[in-house]
């Protein structure tokens, strides 16, 4: 007798070097724990019952999706922040949102963006943000999900950035805040949830601190042995910074004080040059790619398949923030990632479906220090499982010979709402696309209230910034 038993299932266990389909597949679990996987007339030989049984004939089985670089306390300004040149995106159209933005409202946004991800699969969260104790406890342990969290740390206050082509001026008090709640994080909630939470620490960007604040957060995470999560050449904006400073481009700074290695987790390195990608692989740099994001707010395709052929070790996908993407939804980023990454190099066969979908789930979970823990479906692992329903039109045939086309249909013609249920840590957490964690209503209508109060605050400044969007808006355009 174990807890569930999930059969009759394609089972996509990424072990070995693909997807490690299993046709007529059974995934058994007890407690939190994967306790076997095989045909389904082998598995049924040995585990007759269960608390839950899955007949998932017609469906798939795959290990639970990462999204390893996400801001889901943003989810409250979705929609409201692209379609403007980059250099506007951060000072126009999200600073005027961020001066009202509370840490309640910062809670609301969380559950909506946890909600919507869990929706189209993702069971493990690299959250990055503001307020992160709060939003551990009020929204990642109990909506049941993984999450491998870190507080932003920086020295940036609203004085900060009067000029993009200044020096930002720091202010060290509030760096010294930051990282003081950041270790606090981690003393609170490192390994907390039966090790569903998982902390790392955050300097937010090399252009938003000084050096000397970037080292001491290195030399912390050396010491404690975590990892480091930042953003990376991310764009002009930190361009402008880093050489009005230091005279030289992101990476070669953050390389120059010995910053790059296996503990480090960079964010989108879209700015970077082909020669830094190949650095950053060789320094055994953990890289995330978020492609819509970087398309919709830099129209540019972040380096994924370059860090991959220069010997990037481990990469993995983000879906950033709901102002700028403007989905949390990896099904759909696996896609963009491919198409993207493909046309950037003008050759179809860069990341194909099955390595994409093994960046979204075993390599993504690798990228995050936690391959060994969750990411493919294998005895002893952790219960991280999803199952979609493959009968829908557009997944519509399902064939096994000559070629197998479900991974393709995954990747290149799946939406996420086919996902009907996930379970994390062995817990159901979704089931019949129902959220049994979150009360779905609820979490819309808060968000929805909480986004009004924020936008009718600061509508006055958002137009008075006249981003392009505002002049859009002012126009009637949308
Ligand atoms: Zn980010």
């Amino acid at each position: 007798m174990v807890d569930i038993l999930i059969k009759n299932a394609y089972v996509l266990t990424m072990r070995g070097e693909g997807v490690g389909m299993i046709e007529d597949g059974a995934v058994a679990v007890e407690r939190d724990r994967i306790v076997a996987v095989g045909k389904t007339p082998d598995i049924e030989k040995n585990y007759r019952g269960a608390d839950h049984i899955f007949d998932a004939k017609g469906k798939a089985v795959l290990p639970g999706l990462v999204d390893a670089h996400i801001h889901t306390s943003l989810t409250l300004l979705r929609g409201e922040a692209q379609d403007v040149p980059e250099i506007e995106w951060m000072l126009k159209t999200m600073a005027p949102f961020m001066n009202y933005i509370e840490p309640e409202h910062r809670i609301k946004g969380a559950k909506l963006g946890v909600l919507e991800a869990v929706k189209s699969g993702t069971t493990c969260f690299g959250e990055i943000g503001s307020d992160m104790a709060q939003i551990v406890e009020k929204v990642f342990i109990p909506s049941g999900v993984r999450a491998c969290v870190a507080n932003t740390i920086n020295e940036i206050g609203p004085e900060s950035r009067q000029d993009p082509n200044k020096p930002y001026i720091f202010f060290k008090d509030i760096g010294e805040e930051k990282l003081r709640e950041s270790l606090e994080l981690i003393e609170r909630w490192n390994g907390a949830a039966e090790g569903r939470i998982t902390c790392m620490l955050g300097p937010h960007a090399a252009d938003m601190m000084s050096k000397e604040l970037l080292l001491r957060v290195k030399n912390i995470a050396k010491s404690k042995g975590l990892l480091i999560h930042i953003h990376v050449a991310q764009g002009g904006r930190e361009a402008i910074q880093i050489r009005l400073k230091y005279g030289t481009s992101t990476i070669r700074f953050l390389d120059d004080i010995g910053y790059f290695d296996e503990g480090v987790i960079a964010a989108h390195c879209h700015q970077a040059s082909d020669e830094e990608v190949a650095l950053l692989a060789r320094r055994g740099v953990r890289y995330v790619s978020c492609p819509s994001s970087i398309g919709l707010i830099d129209g540019i395709t972040p380096p994924l398949a370059l860090f991959l052929a220069s010997g990037g070790k481990y990469a993995a996908l983000g879906s950033d923030q709901a102002s700028g993407n403007n989905s949390h939804n990896i099904i759909k980023e696996m896609k963009i990632a491919s198409f993207l990454n493909k046309t950037r190099h003008r050759d179809p066969t860069i990341l194909p479906a099955w390595k994409i979908l093994r960046i979204a789930t075993i390599e993504g979970a690798s990228t995050l220090g936690l391959g060994d823990a969750f990411g493919s479906i294998e005895v002893g692992k952790k219960a991280d499982l999803i199952i979609m329903n493959l009968k829908a039109p557009h997944l519509t045939p399902i064939i096994s010979k000559p070629v197998r086309n479900i991974a393709p249909n995954i990747v290149y013609s799946a939406r996420g709402d086919e996902i009907e249920t996930v379970i994390v840590n062995g817990k159901i957490i979704m089931e019949n696309k129902r959220v049994l964690t979150m009360n779905e209503e609820k979490v819309m209508l808060e968000a929805q209230e909480a986004a009004e109060a924020i936008t009718s605050k600061a509508a006055e400044d958002y137009m008075r910034a006249d981003s392009h969007l505002a002049k859009a808006a002012r126009k009637g355009l949308l």
